[in-house]
């Protein structure tokens, strides 16, 4: 299915691939509400075109630069918000190949397409999963990056991929690294899907409702205080309301033409597996069946961010998320889902 560009004419546009799936849908609908017209482009491999809520859906592969250059040409984008990736840690440790080809080189088909539409504007999803373990330090921008599985990897060589176009056609890119991404739109008209579900808060809401017979805690002797691997969790509106200040941001020619800006999106509280499930217990009132397992290969101990770079410089405030709102917002979803 693909809509007619004339809806274009009084709405700038961003070509958001992965549209179609979690974060990218919240991104979508935060893009419209800003006034811009947001058009998905997405496999539908791992998204859902049901998803795709707030402006047209174009269907395709990022391997496929004649489809890529047919829709840059329909569409005129004034800006690429590139959400489309493979991103379960666990897959990619025993599958590497898939996340440099699905990641990594199909990123590369994307830049090229971008810079060959002379679409000035790029902003990228990293991770924090690029740093690696640094041992109980909070990251900031200026971290040194040692990923430890190849998910971490391939997300780092896209953001050397953009400094690289940068630096030889002029795009001017906003990477932002995610810390633990949670929770879904307060309204309900999208939320967290993924099918097999890899993450904690869903799995964990599966087994609260019934669907999963427990929750498997990946490893209880990490040297954190109570044994569980700590994390810094984001409410996915916060997260994309980041990434509409990003493309205002570069709009506004505050990232030089050429250059990248990185920006972390976490909170600086971190929690741990275990606090993520008594948190969970007060919201839901109910108890979350759990089995403690191994740890899960690729996991690193702590990743909190330290960084007020987003706040000082975006004027971002991740208002909503408190891990109540997140879990909250989740389990409304989840319960609105079945
Ligand atoms: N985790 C867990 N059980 C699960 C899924 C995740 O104990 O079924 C832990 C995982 O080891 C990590 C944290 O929860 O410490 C967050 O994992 P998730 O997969 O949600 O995100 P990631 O940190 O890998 O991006």
């Amino acid at each position: 299915m693909s809509s007619t560009a004339s809806q274009a004419s009084t709405r700038a546009v961003v070509l958001v691939t992965g549209g179609a799936g979690y974060i990218g849908a919240h991104a979508c609908k935060v893009l419209k509400a800003a006034g811009f017209l947001p058009v998905t482009y997405d496999s539908l491999v791992t998204g859902w075109e049901e998803a795709v809520k707030f402006g047209p859906f174009e269907q395709g592969d990022l391997m496929d630069r004649v489809r890529l250059d047919a829709v840059f040409a329909k569409w005129k984008p004034v800006a690429v918000m590139h959400f489309a990736a493979l991103s379960q840690v666990g897959e990619a440790m025993r599958e590497p190949g898939k996340y440099w080809r699905g990641n990594v080189a199909a990123s590369l088909s994307l830049i090229e397409a971008t810079a060959a539409a002379g679409v000035e504007h790029f902003v990228f999803s990293s991770t924090c999963a690029t740093y690696g373990d640094h041992d109980g330090v909070t990251l900031d921008e200026d971290t040194p990056q040692h990923p430890i599985n190849s998910y971490g990897a391939s997300k780092r060589a896209i953001e050397d991929m953009l400094r690289d176009f940068g630096a030889a056609y002029g795009l001017s890119s906003v990477i932002f690294r995610y810390f633990n991404v949670a929770g879904a739109d307060p309204e309900a008209e999208v939320g967290e899907r993924h099918e097999p579900e890899t993450h904690l808060i869903p799995l964990m809401l599966d087994a609260v409702a019934g669907k999963r017979p427990a929750l498997s805690v990946f490893g209880t002797d990490y040297p954190t205080p109570d044994g569980t691997c700590i994390r810094d969790y984001v409410h996915v509106m916060d997260l994309v309301e980041a990434h509409v200040l990003g493309l205002r941001h570069l709009q506004a020619g505050r990232v030089a033409p050429g250059t990248a800006r990185v920006f972390c999106l976490g909170t600086g509280r971190g929690f741990s597996v275990r606090e993520v499930i008594e948190a969970s217990r007060a919201v839901t009132n109910r108890e979350v069946p759990v089995v403690y397992a191994d740890r899960r290969a690729g996991d690193a101990v702590k990743l909190v961010s330290g960084s007020g770079r987003a706040r000082d410089e975006l004027g971002w405030e991740p208002r909503r998320s408190s891990m109540e709102q997140m879990i909250g917002d989740a389990w409304r979803w989840h319960n609105r889902a079945v």
